[in-house]
């Protein structure tokens, strides 16, 4: 019996340790570190923004960016249902107004023909959330964004290192976050990020991270904050995992693409998208989408993996259908059929950075075994 194969693996062999190291040698373990800043530093120069904030996750940076936008009690947020409850949470704690928009079938992503007609007067902001391997189709979002003067954020947390026409993305929004969960193209354990061109926005965001500690009076606050700070042991890894996104984002298109190859002839299952007119895909994850010939979903086909050695994971269960949500009076007669179709029928197969040619090959195998 060969080695169970897991959904992912982080890849650590650069100079992560030598970095960690650095910090126990020199006692600088909490975010007073200097990786911290080098990390920011870095991150912000790859992305071309003015400012990059580290927090402790990819959820607490949109809590923050939230919050900083002054998104506030009846405004409503557009975003697409097909996404994790992350993006929600501080909107639906502070009384905001979550708007959904189904997915497009084929990028998977929010359908961005839909998005006006659901634009009101209440609306604030616009939630780009790029999904799985190809970005959101942003020339469109700007226009709109442009025309009813809307907010941006851009949850770029599964895409670090993807463009989109040329510009990364992550460098779209008024704010834009990323998370360095280790499933993400590069990690820091737990981390994220804050992007921004905006100095009075990411002086927010810097006192929202600390707790809204003021400067000269410490201990005095006139704000409620948080404590999201990263520490310099999670920047460490993040210097050294940003050295080498270039060559991960690479490994991750031959994941892709090497799957795509031993798949041709698998006609029961949608394949991601190989690229559109404006981004080749990063394959983040590799996801596939049962079609309807097939007469079991995702649930089974990924019980029958796992007990083939192969770790799967089941695509997001919609927005609209949680039931915490339902239960806090959300989305009661609301039903988007793509984002429920791509729950049912999809789901990713193992696509973490040390994946072998060997590996994807037995993964193959054992896929094309179960829908036989
Ligand atoms: C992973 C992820 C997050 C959450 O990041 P955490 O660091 O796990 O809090 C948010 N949005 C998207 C799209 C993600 O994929």
């Amino acid at each position: 019996m060969s080695e169970y194969i897991p959904v992912n693996q982080p890849l650590l062999d650069g100079n992560e340790k030598k970095y960690l190291a650095e910090c126990i040698d020199s006692g600088w373990i909490s975010s007073e570190g200097p990786f911290v800043e080098r990390f920011e530093t870095e991150m912000a120069k790859r992305f071309g923004r003015k400012h990059a904030i580290s927090v402790t996750n990819g959820t607490a940076a949109i809590d923050a960016a939230i919050e900083a936008l002054e998104i506030g009690p009846g405004d409503e947020v557009i975003l697409p249902s097909f996404t994790i409850i992350s993006c929600l949470l501080q909107i639906i704690r502070i009384g905001a107004i979550p708007v959904l928009i189904d997915s497009d079938s084929i990028t998977w992503n929010m359908d961005v023909s839909q998005i006006e007609k659901k634009i009101t007067k209440k609306t604030k902001a616009i939630m780009v959330v790029h999904i799985y391997g190809l970005p959101v189709d942003m020339d469109i979002i700007l226009q709109i964004c442009k025309n009813y003067n809307l907010l941006l954020i851009e949850d770029a947390a599964e895409l670090i290192g993807q463009n989109y026409k040329n510009k990364p993305c992550g460098s779209f929004g008024d704010i834009s976050t990323f998370s360095f969960y280790p499933n993400k193209h590069i990690t820091t354990g737990e981390g994220g990020m804050i992007l921004t061109d905006d100095d009075t926005l990411a002086e927010k965001c810097r006192e929202l991270r600390n707790l809204c500690f003021q400067k000269g009076k410490r201990f005095v606050h006139e704000k409620l904050g948080w404590n999201l700070r990263m520490t310099n042991m999670q920047a460490a890894i993040g210097v050294a995992q940003l050295e080498r996104l270039d060559e991960f984002i690479d490994k991750k298109r031959w994941i892709g693409t090497s799957y795509n190859t031993l798949f041709e002839n698998l006609n029961c299952v949608q394949l991601p998208l190989n690229k559109t007119s404006y981004a080749d895909n990063i394959y983040w994850i590799y996801g596939i989408v049962i079609e309807e010939s097939v007469e079991f979903s995702a649930d089974i086909a990924i019980q029958l993996l796992e007990k083939l050695g192969i770790g799967c994971r089941p695509f997001f269960y919609p927005m609209h259908q949680q039931p915490i949500l339902r239960k806090l009076g959300f989305f009661k007669d609301e039903s988007y059929g793509v984002a429920e179709r791509l729950y049912k029928r999809g789901f990713y197969l193992p696509s973490g950075l040390t994946l072998t040619k060997t590996e994807i090959e037995r993964i193959a195998e054992m896929v094309h075994k179960i829908f036989v």
